[in-house]
């Protein structure tokens, strides 16, 4: 009897390794949604896939800001709406980083980033006066969230945009629906945001490529497990005019684009929202106040890129980061460590 259920066990135990054997290649799909190509790469079934793609499109259906049939844009029409559990738990994270950030990270910044055309294409540089008249909008203190009840309202003239931490949240909601369906690994790339579920099916560490924001190729590589890495850069999204080159980070103090020093910021975390939000927010405020941000709070890590082509990476990454520009210098990158206390 001992023998047989032995036995029996060695057969489970082989079927569970052909199983594995089975999903050592990955089902794979590109789509177009939230306003760019978003890769999905899952080791795990076709309706594991198509499962992932339909929290994707829900997700966006509800946040859009274009859609007529989303919970913001009734929100941005009616100045007060009812929001979902999924979107009063996403806005809830975004104020937390609004107020962690200081207002660097700023929800009401919507109409001054259509104004720039960052949301159409058709780009202007707006006026002195203009602008100020839409910043005098601006101030996420005025975003009223009844947690409880799932009401938002804003204040007059106000309009809000979740698209600076939206490809996160949708990042964290896919990975946990993976999981919950018993996928182990997975990567997902959205528009450059990169999520990974797990390790490398083999066990090794995904290494994410970040891109060189001042050039051709890739500035270097990081090795994740179970994380994001999210980019934010200056050369995502802009254009020029008369020599002048217009960014799609926009500083809240004064409506322009960002220009604290800063061309990339990379965030390497647990949270894609926590990570998309915050490389939004440390770009707007540039190098000196994101490391004392990431001393006070040290729960991610960072690649910063500084427009005179400096590196700084903070110390967590010294292991898992490969400089990969070719540089004469015999250190190009400099590593941010903690104060002790
Ligand atoms: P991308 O969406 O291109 O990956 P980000 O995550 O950095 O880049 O988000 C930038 C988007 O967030 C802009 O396109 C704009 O809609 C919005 N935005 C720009 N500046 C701010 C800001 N200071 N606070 C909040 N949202 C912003
Ligand atoms: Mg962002």
């Amino acid at each position: 009897m001992k023998q047989i259920s032995k036995w029996m066990f060695l057969c489970i135990f082989a079927l569970c390794g052909c199983v594995r054997q089975a999903q050592s290649n990955p089902v794979t799909s590109t789509i177009f949604a939230m306003d760019t190509t978003i890769d999905f790469t899952i080791y795990g079934t076709e309706k594991d896939l198509s499962a992932a793609e339909s929290c994707l499109m829900e997700l966006e259906s509800k946040l859009s800001v274009t859609d007529t049939g989303s919970e913001i844009y009734a929100v941005n029409k009616n100045g007060t709406g009812m929001l979902s559990q999924q979107i009063s738990a996403l806005l809830e994270q975004a104020l937390t980083l609004c107020q962690q950030t200081e207002g660097a990270l700023d929800l009401s910044i919507y109409p001054v980033v259509r104004a720039w055309g960052f949301t159409t294409g058709q780009y202007a540089v707006p006026d002195t006066k203009t602008l100020a008249g839409l910043l005098s909008h601006v101030d996420y203190h005025q975003i009223l969230f009844d947690r409880a009840a799932g009401r938002v309202t804003l204040a007059e003239g106000m309009q809000i945009d979740l698209g600076s931490v939206a490809k996160g949240y949708a990042g964290d909601q896919v990975v946990s629906l993976l999981r919950q369906n018993g996928v182990t690994s997975a990567l997902l790339n959205l528009g450059g945001n990169v999520q990974a579920l797990g390790s490398k099916p083999d066990g090794t560490a995904w290494r994410i490529a970040i891109q060189n924001p001042l050039g051709d190729g890739y500035l270097g590589a990081v090795e994740i497990n179970n994380q994001a890495v999210i980019t934010s850069g200056g050369y995502e999204r802009f254009f020029e005019q008369n020599g002048q080159i217009y960014w799609h980070i926009i500083n809240p103090t004064d409506g322009m684009p960002a220009n604290n020093g800063l061309v990339s910021v990379t965030i390497i975390g647990d949270n894609g929202l926590r990570c998309d939000g915050l490389s939004t927010a440390l770009f707007v405020m540039g190098l000196e106040k994101a490391i004392d941000f990431w001393q006070e709070y040290h729960d991610f890590e960072a690649v910063f890129v500084s427009m005179d082509g400096g590196t700084a990476i903070t110390e967590g990454l010294e292991d898992r980061f490969t400089y990969l520009l070719e540089n004469t210098d015999t250190n190009p990158v400099t590593v941010i460590r903690q104060h002790r206390k």
